[in-house]
Order: structure tokens, then C-alpha cells, then sequence
């Protein structure tokens, strides 16, 4: 998905080499895993997510790790209780960057695929994929935002 390419940008626009690497890393993985949906190259799109993430909680472990650990314990969905961990970790940098992963979040909902009581996919719409692609970019946005903000 060519939207993937928001993680290459913002990374880069950030200044900062390792958050562009880890951003760079994400692109890849997410871009692989949407072209080839396999074990591996989601493995890679998540790894990529983990990376960037870790990156900008790093400054903030000893506030972002306890909430990591209990986010991640919780059952739902993962990206959830990641970002929720960010937050947690570096609240005061977070502010700008927060209304950013909410619209993305909406808006990543809206798009994403769904299964019918019996486990058979139900069709997905037409605008499903427009929904997905703005996930990348608004989620690569607040990422940037919350390096440089
Ligand atoms: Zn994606």
C-alpha cells in the first residue's frame, strides 16, 4: 500500500536517524504485510511498530513500561494499549498527537475487516482500503508529532 510511504516521510522529517530507521523498518513491514499477508511479514509489520513505538516511550520507560505491561494483558486489540502506553509515558509531549491517533483509530475501524457470527468474512466496502491508507498517514503524522512536538 503506497500509503506506507507516510512512515518513510514523517520519519525522515523528524531529523532524527534511529526514529527514521525504526519509521523506515515500520514502512516495510506494514507495506510487505499488506502485499504478502503471511506469519512472517506480519511478524515484521508488527516488530516495525514495537520499534518506533519503543523508540519514542524509551526517554519515559519507567512511566510508559508499567502501562505497557498492563495494556498488553488486557484483551482487545494491541495497538490500543501500545499507544495508550505512549501516552501514559510522555503525557505532557503527547497532547498535540493524541486527537491525531483518535481520528486514525476511528477511522482505522471504520475500514477494518469483519467476520459474521459463523468466522466467514463479511465483504468488505469499497472505501475499506481509503479507510486503511489514511490510518498510515494519520498515524505516521502523530508518530512525528510526538517525536518533535
Ligand atoms: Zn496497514
Amino acid at each position: 500500500m503506497i500509503t506506507c510511504a507516510a512512515y518513510v516521510v514523517f520519519g525522515l522529517m523528524s531529523g532524527d536517524v534511529v526514529f527514521a530507521i525504526a519509521m523506515c523498518w515500520l514502512a516495510v513491514g506494514s507495506a510487505l504485510f499488506h502485499g504478502y499477508p503471511t506469519m512472517l511479514t506480519d511478524a515484521l509489520d508488527r516488530s516495525g511498530m514495537y520499534a518506533a513505538m519503543a523508540y519514542l516511550a524509551l526517554p519515559h520507560w519507567s512511566a510508559a513500561a508499567p502501562a505497557a505491561v498492563v495494556g498488553f494483558l488486557l484483551p482487545g486489540n494491541v495497538l490500543v494499549p501500545a499507544i495508550g502506553a505512549l501516552f501514559a509515558g510522555f503525557i505532557w509531549r503527547a497532547w498535540s498527537a493524541l486527537p491525531v491517533f483518535a481520528l486514525a483509530y476511528v477511522i482505522w475501524n471504520i475500514g477494518k475487516r469483519r467476520w459474521d457470527d459463523d468466522g466467514d468474512p463479511v465483504t468488505v466496502p469499497w472505501y475499506a482500503r481509503y479507510c486503511h491508507g489514511a490510518w498510515h498517514v494519520l498515524t505516521a503524522y502523530g508518530m512525528w508529532l510526538m517525536r518533535v512536538g
